[in-house]
């Protein structure tokens, strides 16, 4: 675990809401008049170390329903760069699904203003500051119509200069149709965005192979797969971001040792080990490299060619790319 947390690392699937520090769920929670949820419940919520992909949907309600602020925002995306560059991860690639709530005056704008805010609150706050570099990716929840997709698409390529680098298709899968969203992310490609979805979380097969006959840039999760959609993904080349403690915690996968990291790692498929929701599943980007370890008997020197690798699989332009790979490079070298 020292190692896994002394190496850089590279964070490519992470949701805000997601990763909020159960501390600061608990302090937003309590300070809220007539709280969602009473205290002991939503501790029990946190705490638990199990949970169907339905009860974390539930639980992502609860989050929602506490983070309603602009102040709020603010802090919990502050707080997870805190918590990430003290995890010596250099660069990330945060999610969020941009929220209108016109009862606190809030528009997907000002959304995304308070995450910016919590991003310049880190960077002039922290000493560390220099070490870790942050792009936005933003999310569209499955339960969004299409005009509201297109909105957010719309907004992602607004931004394209202030930090959103792509965007990203989540939420529950049980919920709506691919050709819903489509649209939308046909519209950000056509911009220059790149794009990431959640695919195969549940068993959706038709759902999975026209998302990969789509070719997004990257794909989470693909846990519900069969022998023919394998072969799809194969021979795409597509990277995957694998998320351990998530889909072992929601019984997508019944156990580290059969989680299909490796089974993709060994025949060489682009892989990048990433958290998910560092506060609902109680992670850390080195937990997860050190569970991988574990699991799969991976040597130091093979956790360092997985988390240099995730440099090629970033949404950053090739000359960023290079910058990022020789900082990890001389930042691993001075390790040694
Ligand atoms: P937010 O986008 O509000 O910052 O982060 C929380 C949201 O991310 C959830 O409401 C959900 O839409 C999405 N999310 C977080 N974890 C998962 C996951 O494991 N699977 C899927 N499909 N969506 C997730």
């Amino acid at each position: 675990y020292i190692f896994c947390q002394a190496l850089p690392k590279i964070e490519l699937h992470a949701h805000l809401n997601g990763s909020i520090r159960p501390s600061t769920t608990e302090e937003l929670s309590q300070e809220l008049e007539g709280a969602p949820i009473s205290l002991p419940e939503l501790q029990r919520l946190i705490r638990q170390t199990s949970r169907t992909l339905g009860e974390c949907f539930q639980l992502f309600d609860v989050i929602h329903r506490i983070t309603t602020t602009h102040e709020a925002i603010q802090r919990i995306t502050r707080e997870v760069l805190e918590d990430m560059a003290a995890d010596n991860v250099v660069y990330a690639e945060l999610r969020t699904t941009p929220k209108a709530r016109p009862e606190q005056g809030m528009t997907k704008e000002s959304y995304l203003d308070a995450v910016f805010r919590g991003i310049a609150d880190y960077y002039a706050a922290s000493r560390r500051a220099a070490d870790i570099q942050v792009r936005l990716l933003l999310s569209i929840d499955r339960r969004q119509s299409a005009e509201d997709a297109m909105d957010t698409a719309r907004l992602a390529v607004r931004l394209k200069d202030e930090g959103v680098a792509g965007l990203d298709l989540s939420g529950n899968p049980s919920v709506g149709q691919w050709d819903t969203w489509r649209p939308a992310l046909d519209y950000a490609r056509q911009h220059g965005l790149k794009v990431t979805v959640h695919a195969g979380e549940v068993w959706n097969p038709e759902e999975t192979a026209s998302m990969l006959a789509w070719r997004p840039d990257r794909i989470g999760h693909m846990c519900c797969l069969d022998g023919t959609l394998e072969k799809q993904l194969l021979d795409s080349y597509i990277p995957l971001e694998l998320c351990l403690s998530s889909n072992v915690c929601t019984e997508s996968v019944p156990s580290y040792g059969a989680h299909h990291f490796s089974a993709f790692h060994s025949t060489g498929h682009p892989v990048v080990l990433c958290t998910d929701d560092t506060g609902v599943f109680a992670t850390s980007l080195s937990r997860e490299y050190a569970l991988a370890a574990a699991a799969f008997g991976l040597s130091n020197e093979k956790l360092t060619q997985l988390a240099l690798a995730a440099v090629d699989y970033t949404f950053l332009e090739p000359g960023e790319q290079r910058a990022l790979r020789d900082q990890m490079e001389a930042a691993i070298e001075v390790e040694r």
